[in-house]
Order: C-alpha cells, then structure tokens, then sequence
C-alpha cells in the first residue's frame, strides 16, 4: 500500500520560542498494527541487535522490553506489511506473536514487570517507588512558590507540582501565568533539588513547556486529546496521563498507548476521580482502578485525592487507602493561604495538614515494603 506522507507545520509559538525543525508526521494509508517476537532463552545481544536492524530495514518501529525471563521485542508496523514479513526466519527469533487487547505497548504481555521511571534528582517511580507529588494548583509568584514548595519537601514530597496553563471550565477564570509561571516553577525546582511536574494543554505548548517541566501533565479534560498525546509522544519526558472524567479503563490505557505508540514509554497513570451522580464529593474517586489497571499494564499508576475528592477532610484518608490499594504515589493539592488560592483552593490542604499525612503515608509505606525517594539525594 502506498505511503501517503504530509508534513503538519506547527505555528509559532511566539517569536523566538520554536529552536528546532518543525514536527514532521507521516500518515499512512491503511491500519498499523503491533505484533510481538518472543526471543530464544539463549539469545545473544549480538543477535538481539541483529534482528532490531532487521526490522529497522523492513520499514518497522520496534521497542524492546527487557523482562528478568525473557525479552521482547514489539514491532509497530502497517498491518499487511507485518503480517508478510518474514520475522520468525531471523536467528534468535523463537516466536511471533499477536497482543489480542487493544491496548498492546501498555499491557503486561509485552513488559511483565513494573515499569520503573526516573525523574531526576534521585526520584523514580514504580516497581516500589513511591511519587509524593505535592504544591498548588496553579503557580501563583515566586515567593509564595518558594514557601509551599520548600515546607512540603520537607515533609517529603519529592516531586514538586504547579500548573502555568490551567484549564478552567469558566473562560473568566484564571488562566494560568504561562511562561513566566514555568520559569517560576524551573527555578524553585531547582534551588529544591526537586523534579517538577506540570500541564500542557496543547500540541502548540508541548516544545515550551519540555524545556522547563521534569514531567509533562496531561490533564483529565485532555486525555483524549489524540494529538497532545502524540505530540509528548514524540519527546522523552516522563508524562502523568490523568484520567478522563467519564473515562473507562480501557479508554485510559488506549491513550497511554497513543503516547507509547510515538515512542515515548515513560508513561505514568493517574485515577482522579470520575463523574458520578453524587455530587457530596468532586468526583467519585475510584480506587479499584488502581489494582485493576495493576494487573493489565506494566504503567506506574498514583492517585490524585485532591480532584478525586475535592475535600480536605476526606484527603489523608483517600491517600492512605491509595498506597494500601498498590498506588505508586499521590498527587496532592497543598496551598499556605487556601482562602487566596488562585485556583481549587477549596480543596487545599495546608502545609502542616500535609506534614502530618506525610508521616502516616511513610509508616505506611515502610510496613508494604515500599520506598518513598527522597529528592535531591541522588
Ligand atoms: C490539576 O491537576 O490541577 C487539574 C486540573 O487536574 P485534572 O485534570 O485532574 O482536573
Ligand atoms: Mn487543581
């Protein structure tokens, strides 16, 4: 089948922004599919590089998944192309196969293991790391940054959160400081030694805010954004994918495996609540997700009690059952003057509120075994 190819040129962000050659996608004619060759026990590296040259000169995409009793290489490819390829004949091949559920990159078939990330400063997650993701909804100056940011690390919150591009159901609301909130968010990252995180709400901001953020936020209203995806897809930063609010399961991981999919596979899950016809809490957070989504994906996956709830009262405890519940971090909304929060500061928890979780999350992170990195030890 013939490649159709058509080159998308992005539009300037604003003067002086955009440094590189604009992103260049292909669209091809006809359905890509993803297969899987299984590699013999006894498989050299030499072989295992042999057969990824192979599938690079028939055209293939591949990623290798690395497991601790065999490894994997998936195969990304047009789906008539790859079913007439001839993968089995190269040496060191045992088997190819098929990933029946939709989702395929994400599945625990193709990576068995915990998938583990880093995001600098000595903090990973998964495999028994646990991300404390904590600071206010929205960056708010750099003073006020500075004071949330450094009473939660002390409390031991390891990845530092903060939104410049908030996006509000009221167009009268507050939007976000943009650039200048990014840089505020770098350099208070920075003094730290904590990892950042923060959202991106469009294909068009993706290059401008990789060059500030630790790891991209895709937010709930987004996660369907098929193009966003595609386009932190293309990076290789860490991206939190947020669940949609009326999002299923399988939805979610469909959008994990677009990120995936364009190459990047640092993809971290989060459940934060979904739309319920209850309306005594934000939203109805669904903690089952969390050992659910465990036993289908490799994918870290944490809990944001905060947007789950959107109750004070009802965050330390929401946090406590989420890494009872296997989560591999949470996502907390912490603010020094909830009442003068730019943003969500209804749902806030103050610094000493935080203090005092932090220390049952720990007590409770030690009896599981797990490991809650400290940041800026590495
Ligand atoms: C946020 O993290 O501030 C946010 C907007 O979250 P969500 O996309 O889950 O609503
Ligand atoms: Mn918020």
């Amino acid at each position: 089948m013939r490649a159709l190819q058509s080159a998308i040129r992005l539009a300037p962000l604003e003067d002086g922004v955009r440094t590189h050659a604009p992103i260049t996608t292909t669209f091809r004619l006809g359905k890509r599919s993803l297969v899987i060759i299984v590699l013999k026990p006894g498989c050299t590296e030499e072989q295992l590089q042999h057969i990824c040259e192979k599938v690079e000169e028939m055209g293939f995409r591949h990623e290798v998944s690395r497991g601790a009793r065999r490894t994997l290489i998936g195969v990304i490819g047009e789906e008539d192309q790859l079913r007439n390829a001839p993968l089995r004949a190269i040496p060191g091949v045992e088997e190819v196969m098929s990933v029946l559920k939709p989702f395929k990159l994400a599945s625990r078939e193709f990576h068995e293991e915990d998938s583990v990330f880093d995001l600098g400063h000595g903090v990973k997650v998964g495999g028994g790391n646990l991300i404390m993701i904590a600071g206010p909804c929205a960056i708010e100056g750099e003073d006020i940054l500075r004071e949330i940011a450094t009473d939660v690390k002390a409390a031991g919150a390891n990845v530092l959160r903060g939104g410049a591009f908030k996006p509000r159901t009221s167009p009268y609301s507050f939007q976000g400081m943009g650039k200048e909130g990014l840089q505020i968010l770098r350099k208070v990252g920075d003094e730290l030694q904590m990892p950042v995180v923060t959202e991106v709400m469009d294909p068009r901001q993706v290059e401008l805010v990789n060059e500030y953020t630790d790891m991209f936020q895709i937010g709930a209203r987004n996660m369907q954004n098929f193009n966003l995806l595609s386009e932190v897809g293309q990076t290789r930063r860490p991206v939190l994918l947020k669940r949609g609010m009326s999002a299923s399961i399988q939805d979610l991981l469909m959008s994990a495996e677009y990120i995936l999919a364009s190459g990047n596979m640092q993809v971290i899950l989060c459940e934060r609540g979904i739309r319920s016809f209850d309306n005594s809490t934000r939203n109805l957070l669904d903690l089952a997700a969390v050992p659910n989504v465990k036993g289908l994906s490799h994918l870290p996956i944490i809990v944001d009690p905060s947007h789950a709830t959107g109750r004070p009262d009802l965050i330390p405890s929401m946090s406590l059952a989420s890494i009872a519940a296997g989560a591999d971090g949470v996502h907390i909304e912490v603010h020094n003057c909830p009442e003068k929060a730019f943003s969500d500061g209804q749902q806030a928890l103050l610094p000493a509120q935080y203090a005092e979780l932090c220390v049952q999350m720990k007590a409770l992170a030690t009896l599981l075994g797990k490991t809650i990195p400290q940041a800026g030890q590495a």
